[in-house]
């Protein structure tokens, strides 16, 4: 099957200066280099690229090579990251075959790397699987991914059912970028959550912190949450997470953020989702006459270990969370001569937007209360 090719002439002021630089040194040293996925994506639906991706015919020791600063990462299927700067890299990966034709080559395990067309089979929606070659100026389609974007739907390349077994984490990602597209899903992807959403639980609790922060980190954070919801998913990632009130103002919030370029952070994610659920266990604790400095600690201690089971929280962000509650009293409950420490307090900014969002859904009785930290900060 030959590919579909189309012309387009992106502007290049929209393309990573960095990604143009890596791609031209593959193509002097005579290797195929595109670049793939989201960024071809949301160029096509005119949104700004998170990152920019290149799919390589070079072997990662042969990209390694040409490249000072690169370093490779992952052991079964190495990818290069070349960096840039401390925090900007780019990411180059060898084409690789898909799971099954590995399979079928029974132990050819270190003859996993494939060709460009091999590659497209292993991506996971067909959106996704678009490749640009920026010498022709041309997107190389496979899968009808052009025209999926251009009808707003989300389809998988092969049958859901058997693409989620491999990777049930692609449910996930399909509600992601369900949303994040406004698209449709295809009703075959729908019926295969339905019926797999239980694999979800077999995913190790570090590979769903990476992606429950792409999940709520973007500019329409709530759907994805009611998305989850209605599909049976969120319980597989936060099963002691109801919907509220707090959680829609909370989310929203994240959003509007977002959008005005302001700092989040998933600590207060993490702080928010576990909260009506720290509070339960709190109110019985206290019953059983726990001192109340005790019963919150022991409090948080559970709910953060049934959580960490299910979506890592690494220590730094539930210490963050555990702050953030406690915090919650004593900005409550807090005598005229320890206002100046508190405001101090490295948590504070945190822990007061907390406050506020509670005070604007589900604890109405509180906003004199935030009124009075928002005056004070003045
Ligand atoms: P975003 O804009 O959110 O970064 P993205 O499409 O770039 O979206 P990434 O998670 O950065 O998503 O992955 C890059 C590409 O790698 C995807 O576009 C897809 O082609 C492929 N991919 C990522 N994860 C999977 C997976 N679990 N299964 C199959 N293909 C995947
Ligand atoms: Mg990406």
């Amino acid at each position: 099957m030959n590919p579909k090719r189309q012309t387009i002439h992106f502007d290049k002021k929209l393309i990573d200066k960095d990604a143009l630089k890596v791609l031209k040194v593959l193509h002097k040293a005579r290797f195929e280099a595109y670049l793939v996925g989201g960024c071809i994506r949301d160029l096509l639906l005119r949104q700004k690229p998170k990152d920019f991706d290149i799919a390589t015919n070079a072997s990662p020791e042969q990209i390694h090579k040409l490249f000072k600063r690169s370093r490779l990462i992952g052991r079964r299927f190495p990818l290069v990251h070349i960096m840039f700067s401390a925090r900007k890299y780019i990411e180059v990966a060898t084409f690789r075959a898909s799971h099954s034709q590995i399979n079928k080559g029974g132990a050819a395990r270190d003859n996993h790397y494939g060709t460009l067309k091999e590659d497209v089979f292993r991506r996971d929606f067909t959106v996704n699987a678009l490749y640009y070659d920026t010498k022709k100026s041309q997107v190389i389609d496979f899968v009808d991914g052009f025209s999926a974007i251009n009808e707003s739907k989300i389809c998988m390349i092969g049958n859901p059912i058997n693409r989620f077994e491999e990777d049930p984490v692609r449910m996930i990602r399909a509600i992601r970028f369900e949303v994040k597209l406004e698209a449709k899903l295809d009703p075959k992807i729908s019926s295969a959550i339905s019926q797999q959403s239980h694999l979800l639980g077999s995913i190790p609790p570090a590979r769903l912190y990476d992606e429950c922060v792409k999940l709520f980190h973007n500019e329409k954070s709530y759907r994805v949450f009611e998305r989850l919801l209605e599909t049976g998913l969120l319980k597989y990632l936060f099963q002691q997470t109801n919907n509220s009130k707090f959680i829609k103002k909370a989310l929203n919030n994240t959003s509007e953020r977002l959008k005005t370029s302001k700092s989040v952070t998933p600590a207060f994610l993490f702080s928010v989702f576990l909260w009506d659920s720290q509070n339960k266990h709190f109110n019985k604790l206290q019953k059983r006459n726990k001192s109340r400095f005790e019963a919150m600690n022991q409090a948080s201690e559970e709910v953060i270990n049934r959580q960490v089971k299910q979506v890592l929280m690494p220590k730094w962000l539930s210490a963050r969370v555990r702050d953030i509650w406690l915090m919650q009293h004593q900005l409550e409950k807090c005598s005229v001569k320890k206002v100046n420490d508190l405001v101090a307090n490295p948590r504070f900014r945190m822990a007061y937007d907390f406050l506020v969002l509670r005070s604007q859904s589900i604890n109405p009785e509180l906003r004199d209360r935030a009124e009075f930290w928002t005056q004070i900060q003045k």
